[in-house]
């Protein structure tokens, strides 16, 4: 069996007799080992790891600190390519959490093409994910038709609330049963998600039907959904925070071709404010008779004791 030093472990000699080993999960700090520990990772390269740490003359100190090692996967038996960073610590994370619910992959994940995404919509949020999914070698198809969409993942993406066009990819979405996620700017907020994954969890409508009675302003509210009486539109530049928005929506993508669904935003939004950082993840609780995503084998709202929005 092979083993490799994982990507995201740091060493940091501190002093002469203390060495510090971290990754995402665990920073430790070893003390009097700083000459055993580098010899240590002069073996990992060797073609004959770790049968040759016991020819070694420190063999039973080497053969502890491989099973610490191995203990807090700061090495592992597969090799991680990853080309992004948080692909290899989305890694040890999955590695470290216990499974529960939450975690369980989706039924639909094994049907998902990872490798590309559809991408919906226009503007300065649409261009920034299209520009980063490229950088992460991850194929991009823009506006698709219908018959060229197969099992991709579709992101949906807008620089203002444009519920008619979400409405629209929603329905798409849940007829081919892809994952879809929505993203758009709204002046110096933003707002990413749901995450929809059709049959499993709640959707756009159920979002948007929630949202307006739960405001102050359900007028405003209505209007705003329904892109009623607009008639000028906000001047702000939107580069910056398309910018900053598209991070969430790229990290969304690798988390779920990661399986690390317990951090996707599914049944849930992230409000994002531009200005002052201020973040919220709010749970969207599923409509059990939701006009788009309500179907027999789905008759009951997955988590339905939860604060509603
Ligand atoms: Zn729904």
């Amino acid at each position: 069996m092979s083993y490799y030093l994982h990507p995201s472990v740091s060493i940091t000699e501190i002093t002469d007799y203390k060495t510090q080993i971290s990754h995402v999960g665990h920073e430790i700090t070893v003390e009097e080992q700083n000459k055993n520990i580098q010899e240590f990772i002069c073996q990992i390269n060797k073609s004959t790891f770790p049968a040759c740490l016991n020819d070694h003359e420190n063999s039973d100190t080497m053969l502890q600190i491989f099973n610490f090692f191995l203990d807090h996967n700061f090495i592992t038996t597969e090799s991680i390519n990853d080309i992004d960073a948080l692909s290899s610590d989305l890694k040890i994370l999955n590695n470290l959490s216990f499974p529960d619910f939450e975690s369980k992959s989706p039924k639909l994940f094994s049907k998902v093409d990872c490798s590309a995404v559809n991408i919906f919509g226009n503007g300065e949020l649409f261009d920034r994910v299209k520009v980063e999914l490229e950088k992460l070698e991850i194929q991009v198809h823009i506006n698709p038709k219908e018959d060229q969409m197969g099992k991709r993942i579709i992101v949906c993406c807008s620089d203002q609330p444009n519920i008619k066009l979400f409405n629209e990819i929603n329905v798409m979405g849940l007829e081919k049963e892809v994952p879809i996620l929505f993203a758009n700017l709204d002046g110096k907020k933003s707002c990413v998600g749901p995450f929809v994954m059709p049959g499993e969890s709640s959707c756009f409508t159920c979002y948007t039907h929630r949202l307006a009675p739960n405001l102050g302003f359900v007028e405003e509210a209505l209007a705003l959904q329904k892109n009623k009486g607009n008639i000028i539109t906000s001047k702000t530049p939107q580069v910056l925070y398309a910018l900053e928005t598209s991070f969430h929506v790229i990290s969304q993508i690798v988390k779920f071709n990661n399986q690390s669904f317990h951090l996707c935003l599914i049944n849930e939004v992230l409000e994002l404010d531009l200005l002052d950082y201020e973040l919220d993840i709010r749970p969207v609780v599923r409509i059990p008779h939701c006009k788009s995503c309500y179907s027999k084998e789905n008759l009951k709202p997955v988590n339905a004791v939860r604060a509603l929005i």
